[in-house]
């Protein structure tokens, strides 16, 4: 099959589209015939590689896959060939005390498609049959590649993590982010005021277009003074933080007395300095927050499939272009996911 492989770390260049043997698939598992597949910073951690993380060579990436079931293992029984799915992208043991307590982004093997496992940036990919997620109709195959992965990561740091509650204020931190643009539409459907920021206008104009509230330039604009001014200096209840140390001592300074701050990565860096005197005595919650569990994955496809929530696709390159797609991801100058078509 054809596939983009890589045998080293390093830049874009890396990325080879080759020929790579199709996945054999276990009795438990499904061979999908990948449609789209949309990149995720992970995508470029996994090529850059990370100090003690040993990505097994050569490797496919790609975590967020939509296709259609090509073939299926001798115990599978709840898809069938031919069949349109999108896939979670965590894979776990499915037997230890996490798993069976339905908290599977807490097991101790849990990995990703295009982490640990070969991914989607190829024609085929195998998966566990727990995976499959039914697809929702109403979405293109790049559209439905562009859910999994951010909108699981969102739900989980914002119902799950921060315990978001009707009426509070919320501060999304890169509303041109895949999970930026996740976190205002959730945030907003569970009735919350959001404020967002970006580093442009444009941007910020579609950040309100997904339902934010206020809109905070971070170019030409503090973030914590635009919160407090917005806020009457109350500060907000919950900050979405994946950006790091560029805007760590924003966000903490940005939330209200009893604040949560909630993160789920690090895109600029992973130092980030807090004043401890400034934790206890406004007794502010960090909490961290990884991927999110399949059944929270379950509710929102519902949700994208009767239109309450939607992906937000800014670009589609060809297979073949992968190491242009990652470049393009690098660069942070788009509004949503870029996705691969296959
Ligand atoms: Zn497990």
């Amino acid at each position: 099959m054809k596939a983009i492989v890589f045998e080293q770390h390093g830049g874009p260049e890396v990325l080879k589209y080759t020929e790579a043997p199709e996945p054999v698939v276990r009795a438990n598992e499904v061979l999908v015939r990948v449609k789209a597949c949309a990149l995720n910073h992970l995508d470029l951690w996994v090529r850059r590689g990370m100090p003690n993380v040993p990505i097994p060579l050569p490797h496919i990436p790609g975590s967020d896959i939509a296709g259609e079931i090509a073939q299926i293992g001798s115990e599978v029984t709840t898809v069938r060939v031919g069949q349109k799915v999108v896939l979670a992208p965590l894979v776990s043991c499915g037997k230890c005390a996490m798993c069976v307590a339905g908290l599977d982004n807490r097991c101790r093997q849990a990995t990703n498609l295009g982490y640990f496992l070969d991914g989607g940036c190829a024609e085929f990919v195998r998966a566990p049959e727990v995976n499959c997620l039914p697809y929702p109709e109403n979405l293109s195959w790049e559209e439905a590649a562009s859910v999994p992965l951010v909108f699981q990561t969102a739900w989980h740091m914002l119902v799950a993590r921060a315990e978001l509650q009707a009426g509070e204020d919320v501060l999304v931190l890169g509303a041109g982010s895949g999970v930026g643009s996740a976190a205002i539409q959730i945030a907003k459907f569970f009735g919350a005021r959001v404020i967002t920021t970006a580093g442009s206008d444009e941007k910020l104009a579609k950040g309100k277009e997904l339902g934010a509230d206020f809109l905070i330039n971070h170019k030409t604009q503090k973030i914590r003074d635009e919160v407090r001014r917005i806020t009457n200096k109350r500060g907000v209840d919950v900050v979405f933080e994946h950006v790091g140390t560029a805007t760590w001592e924003d966000s903490l300074a940005s939330l209200a007395p009893s604040g949560r701050l909630v993160t789920c990565g690090n895109t600029t860096g992973y130092d980030a300095k807090i004043d401890l005197r400034f934790l206890f005595s406004r007794q502010l919650s960090l909490l961290g927050s990884y991927m999110g569990v399949k059944s929270e994955l379950h509710t929102v496809m519902k949700l994208v499939a009767a239109g309450r929530l939607r992906p937000i696709v800014d670009r589609v390159f060809p297979l073949a272009e992968a190491a242009a797609a990652h470049a393009y991801l690098e660069a942070g100058s788009q509004f949503g996911k870029v996705v691969l078509k296959v």
